[in-house]
C-alpha cells in the first residue's frame, strides 16, 4: 500500500506530512470542536480562573521524543488550553476594546496557514499582494476616506503607526535613513505631538524610532478628553522658537481610555501651517466610519497624511490585521525599501511588492480574511453590527444616568462606556470620599470579573477610578449588556456596607 493511503491512527507518518485521510478526519474534527466552543462559550469563565504559572506546571519541561497521537494533542487542547484562556470571543467581555472573530474569518486564516504565502515580492504571493490591494481599495471606500489614500496591512496598529511616523521622519529630509541620529550634532531635536490621552503604542514607536522619549509632547486634553488644538498650536510655537523641529502630530480617533475623538479638523490646519505630518491612530474607532451617520467621526481626514485602522479590533476580524492608510506611499517606501540581488525581480518595477514598505520581508496573507469578512457580511451587514454595539452602550449608559448610585465618567460617543458606582458616603470629605469610591470600584470590578459571568477593566480619569464597558463581540446582545447590570449591581449592594 503506497504511504499516503495508510492510516496512521493520528500518529505521523515515518516521513512527510499527515495523510490526506487524517487531515481530512482531524479537520472536520476540529471545525466540529470550534463550532461546540462558540455553542459553549457562555459557560465558560470569562476570565480564565488559573493560578500563574499552574499551566506550566502541567507541561513536560522537555519535547517529546517521538510524535504523539493527534487525538491525544487535541484532548490536551481541552483539558489544559481551554481553562487557561481568557475568552475574547465571549459575549460579555466588555474588557479593553472588545473584540471578537467571526466564522468568515476563522475560515480565511485557516486558508492562509493552508496556502503559507511569504507575502515578500508581488511574485511570491500576488494574489496576497493583489487582494490586499482590492480589499484595502473597499475597506476605504466603506470608511469615507479619500482616493488619496492607499492601504497597507501591518500586524497592528503600534506597528502601523510606527510605519507612520517613520514615513513622516523620512520626509524631514536629513539623511537619517542613511547617517542615523546618534553622533550628530548637526539635528535638532525632532518632536512628535500626542494628546496625553493616546495610545501607549506611539510612545513606544517613539522610543523605537531613535527619537527619544524626550521627542514626544503630550498636549493637554479638554473636558472631554480630547486634544485641545489651541495647546497644540501654542506648543509647536514654543518648540520652533527654541530651535527644535516640529514634524509629525498623531491625533486620535477614538482613545483607549474613553474613546474621544481628537478634532482632527482643527489640528489640520496648524499641521498645514507647519509642514508637519498627520497621522489619525483610529485603531478601534476607524471601523464605526463604515456605518454611515458615524462616518463624520473621520472628518478632517481627507487633509491628513495617514490614518491607521483594526479591523482586528471592531470589525470581526481574528487577531491580527491592522491597516495603515497613506498619502505618500513614496515617503514609506523610501523609509523601507532595500532590495538585494536576491530579491530583484524583472515585473519590480510594475508591481507593489508588500516588503517595500516595512520592515518585515516575509508577509502573512492576512488579506484573505479581511476579503472573506466584507464579502460575507456586505457593508450593510458589518454597518448594522457596528451601530448595535452603539445603540447597546447608549441603553447602559441611560441606566447609569437614571441611577442615583452611578455616574458616567465620559461622553459615550461610540460603543465605550465608562462609569464609576458614587453611592452616598455619609460624614467624609471629598478627599476620603474619592478614595472610598476608588476602592469600592476597583472591588466592584473585581467582584463582576470573579463571577466568570463578565470582564469588565478600568482606567483612571481625572484621577477617579473609571470603569469600562467595551462592546464589540459579534455575539453580545442586549440580554448580555443586562445582565452585566444586574452583576455590577448585585456587588454594589454587596460591598457597599464596607463604605463608612
Ligand atoms: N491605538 C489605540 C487608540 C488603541 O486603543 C490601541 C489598543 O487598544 C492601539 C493603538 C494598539 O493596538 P494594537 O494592539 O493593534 O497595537
Amino acid at each position: 500500500m503506497k504511504e499516503t493511503f495508510k492510516i496512521h491512527d493520528g500518529m505521523a507518518p515515518p516521513s512527510g506530512d499527515m495523510s490526506a485521510q487524517e487531515f481530512r478526519r482531524f479537520g472536520h474534527e476540529l471545525i466540529d470542536w470550534i463550532s461546540d466552543y462558540f455553542e459553549r462559550i457562555e459557560n465558560l469563565p470569562v476570565l480564565s480562573q488559573i493560578e500563574p504559572g499552574s499551566l506550566k506546571a502541567q507541561l513536560p519541561s522537555s519535547p517529546p521524543a517521538q510524535g504523539e497521537p493527534m487525538d491525544q494533542i487535541i484532548a490536551d487542547v481541552d483539558r489544559l488550553i481551554v481553562p487557561a484562556l481568557t475568552h475574547w470571543c465571549h459575549p460579555s467581555f466588555f474588557a479593553y476594546f472588545a473584540t471578537s472573530t467571526s466564522a468568515p474569518g476563522i475560515f480565511g486564516e485557516l486558508l492562509s496557514a493552508a496556502f503559507d504565502n511569504k507575502a515578500m515580492l508581488w511574485r511570491t504571493s500576488p494574489a496576497s499582494t493583489e487582494l490586499e490591494e482590492v480589499t484595502l481599495d473597499w475597506l476605504r471606500q466603506m470608511m469615507g476616506l479619500d482616493a488619496g489614500y492607499t492601504g497597507i496591512i501591518y500586524d497592528t496598529a503600534s506597528v502601523s503607526s510606527l510605519h507612520a511616523m517613520a514615513a513622516a521622519r523620512e520626509g524631514v529630509e536629513m539623511r537619517i535613513r542613511e547617517e542615523g541620529m546618534s553622533g550628530r550634532p548637526d539635528l535638532p531635536l525632532l518632536r512628535v505631538y500626542v494628546s496625553e490621552q493616546s495610545h501607549s503604542s506611539i510612545e513606544k514607536g517613539i522610543i523605537t524610532l531613535g527619537l527619544g522619549q524626550r521627542g514626544l509632547r503630550k498636549i493637554p486634553t479638554d473636558a472631554e478628553f480630547r486634544m485641545d488644538a489651541g495647546e497644540l498650536a501654542r506648543a509647536v510655537e514654543e518648540d520652533k522658537s527654541n530651535g527644535f523641529v516640529p514634524f509629525c502630530v498623531v491625533a486620535t480617533v477614538g482613545t483607549t481610555s474613553t474613546s474621544s475623538i481628537d478634532p482632527v479638523p482643527d489640528i489640520v490646519p496648524i499641521c498645514e501651517e507647519h509642514a508637519m505630518w498627520l497621522h489619525v491612530d483610529a485603531a478601534y474607532a476607524g471601523s464605526a466610519a463604515v456605518v454611515p451617520e458615524l462616518q463624520h467621526i473621520l472628518a478632517g481626514c481627507e487633509r491628513a497624511d495617514s490614518v491607521a485602522v483594526n479591523p482586528h479590533k471592531w470589525m470581526f476580524t481574528p487577531f491580527d490585521l491592522s491597516v495603515l492608510y497613506c498619502r505618500h506611499m513614496d515617503l514609506l517606501r523610501r523609509a523601507f525599501s532595500l532590495v538585494p540581488e536576491y530579491l530583484r525581480t524583472p515585473e519590480q518595477e510594475k508591481v507593489r511588492s508588500g516588503s517595500d514598505y516595512g520592515i518585515q520581508l516575509g508577509r502573512r496573507f492576512r488579506a484573505l480574511k479581511l476579503w472573506m469578512i466584507i464579502r460575507y457580511f456586505g457593508r450593510e451587514g458589518l454597518a448594522a453590527r457596528i451601530r448595535e454595539h452603539c445603540r447597546l452602550a447608549k441603553l447602559f449608559a441611560g441606566w447609569v444616568e437614571q441611577s442615583a448610585d452611578w455616574q458616567l465618567m465620559a461622553p459615550v460617543p461610540l460603543s465605550l462606556v465608562c462609569f464609576r458606582a458614587c453611592p452616598q458616603i455619609d460624614g467624609v470629605n471629598d478627599e476620603t470620599r474619592g478614595k472610598r469610591l476608588d476602592v469600592l470600584n476597583e472591588a466592584i470590578m473585581h467582584g463582576v470579573n470573579a463571577t466568570g459571568k463578565a470582564l469588565l477593566s478600568h482606567t483612571k480619569l481625572n484621577d477617579k477610578l473609571t470603569l469600562r464597558l467595551s462592546i464589540g463581540n459579534i455575539r453580545t446582545t442586549e440580554d448580555h449588556i443586562r445582565q452585566v447590570w444586574e452583576l455590577l449591581n448585585q456587588q454594589l449592594a454587596k460591598l457597599s456596607g464596607d463604605l463608612t
